[in-house]
C-alpha cells in the first residue's frame, strides 16, 4: 500500500454520545480506530456531545474525536453564497465538522472556535431517511457539498463516510454530490458505483503557497495525480483556485499551476473551476498570528472591511481575477468557470464559510 498523502488522524481523546453508542456506524468507526491504534481505546461516553462545547485551543481540538448525533430535522443547509456564485442551488451536508490538517488561513479556526473536537455524525440511517424526502424536493441540478466545514477526504480512512455517500447518491439523478479536498488518497473511491453523480474536487495552490500555508496537506503533484486516478474511474472532477493568495511571482505561479493541472487532466471531465481570492473574518487575524507566528506574509495587502472581513482591495482582486480567468479561458469554456463568494455583500457572515 502506498504512503498516505496526509498524516493519519489518530485522536488522543475519544468521546461517544450515549444515544449513538450502539449504532452500527459508530461501532464500525470504533472498530477501525481500535485496529489502527493497535488495541484498547479509552472512550468517554457522554449523555450529550454538546456538553463539550467551549472555547478551546484549536490545536488541542484537532486531537479529539466525538462520535455524535446529527440533530437538525433537515440534514441539508443551503449554501447561499455558493448558490449565488455558481447559479446552481448548492447545499451543505456536514456530517463531519473540523479537520486535522493545518492551513494557516482556514476559516474553521474562527467558525468552529467553540468546538473542542473533530465531530463525526454517526446516525447515518436517520440522515439517509430524511435525505430521501429532501432530495426529491431540490431543484434538478443542485449540488450537495461535504467540504464546507471539513476536508471531505481527510478522515476517509477512519470513517469510510464517502464510501457510503457516493453509492447512495448514485441511486438518483436529481442532485450531485461534491467532495472537496486537499488530500490525494482516492483509492477507496475508485471502485465505487458513483453513477456520475459525484464530483471530486481539489483546492489547488502554487507549490510555493502550499508549502508555506497548507501544512500537512498533500503536495500539488499528489493532488493532480489523484485527479487523474478519479478521471480514470470516470468521475467528473472540480478544481478550486480558492483561496488565491497574492505573493511575489503570483501571476507566473498561478499560470503555471493552471497549466500543470489542466494540462494533466481530461478537460471534458472537468465539471467546474472556481476562483476566489483570500478572505477570512477579521477576528481570525489574532488566532492566525498566535497559531502560525512565522507566517506573516499571508497578511500582505489584506484590508478589513466594514463587514469585518479581511480581503484584498477591489483593484487588486480585479487584477487577480482578470489574469487567472483569462488563463483559465484558454483551457475551458466560460460556463465552467465561476468566481466564488462574490455575493458577500448580500449574505450573512456564516454563509461565507468554506473550509477545504
Ligand atoms: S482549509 Fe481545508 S484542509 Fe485546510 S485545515 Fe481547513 S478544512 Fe482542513
Amino acid at each position: 500500500m502506498s504512503e498516505p498523502s496526509v498524516p493519519l488522524f489518530r485522536p488522543e481523546r475519544v468521546y461517544v454520545e450515549a444515544s449513538v453508542q450502539e449504532l452500527p456506524y459508530t461501532q464500525e468507526i470504533l472498530a477501525r480506530l481500535r485496529e489502527q491504534m493497535g488495541g484498547d481505546l479509552d472512550i468517554e461516553v457522554l449523555e450529550d456531545g454538546r456538553e463539550l462545547k467551549a472555547p478551546s485551543r484549536l490545536t488541542w481540538a484537532k486531537k479529539g474525536l466525538l462520535l455524535t448525533r446529527f440533530r437538525p430535522d433537515e440534514p441539508l443547509r443551503e449554501f447561499t453564497a455558493m448558490t449565488v456564485s455558481t447559479g446552481r442551488p448548492t447545499y451543505s451536508l456536514n456530517l463531519i465538522s473540523n479537520c486535522h490538517l493545518e492551513c494557516t488561513y482556514c476559516i474553521l479556526q474562527s467558525y468552529l472556535a467553540n468546538n473542542p473536537v473533530i465531530a463525526v455524525y454517526t446516525n447515518l440511517e436517520e440522515v439517509f431517511e430524511k435525505l430521501a424526502t429532501q432530495l426529491d424536493q431540490l431543484p434538478q441540478g443542485s449540488i450537495i457539498g461535504t467540504g464546507q466545514i471539513a476536508d471531505s477526504l481527510a478522515l476517509e480512512e477512519l470513517t469510510g463516510l464517502h464510501q457510503k455517500l457516493i453509492p447512495y447518491f448514485a441511486q438518483q439523478d436529481r442532485v450531485r454530490l461534491e467532495m472537496k479536498t486537499k488530500c490525494a488518497d482516492v483509492a477507496p473511491l475508485l471502485d465505487l458505483d458513483h453513477g456520475g453523480q459525484t464530483v471530486v474536487s481539489w483546492s489547488l495552490s502554487p507549490t510555493k503557497v502550499q508549502q508555506a500555508e497548507e501544512y500537512k496537506t498533500a503536495t500539488i503533484a499528489q493532488r493532480i495525480a489523484a485527479m487523474q486516478q478519479c478521471q480514470q474511474a470516470s468521475y467528473q472532477i472540480g478544481i478550486h483556485l480558492d483561496p488565491i493568495i497574492h505573493h511575489t511571482g503570483w501571476e507566473k505561479n498561478y499560470r503555471q499551476l493552471i497549466k500543470q493541472a489542466l494540462g494533466a487532466v481530461n478537460l471534458e471531465q472537468v465539471a467546474w473551476v472556481s476562483v476566489g481570492t483570500l478572505r477570512f473574518p477579521s477576528k481570525q487575524v489574532r488566532l492566525m498570528q498566535e497559531r502560525f507566528p512565522k507566517n506573516k506574509r499571508i497578511f500582505n495587502n489584506l484590508k478589513s472591511t466594514h463587514r469585518r472581513f479581511m480581503h484584498y482591495p477591489d483593484r487588486l482582486r480585479e487584477v487577480i481575477y482578470r489574469v487567472v480567468i483569462a488563463e483559465l479561458k484558454t483551457w475551458l469554456p466560460e460556463e465552467k468557470i465561476y468566481v466564488a463568494m462574490e455575493a458577500e455583500q448580500a449574505v450573512p457572515a456564516a454563509a461565507y464559510v468554506v473550509a477545504s
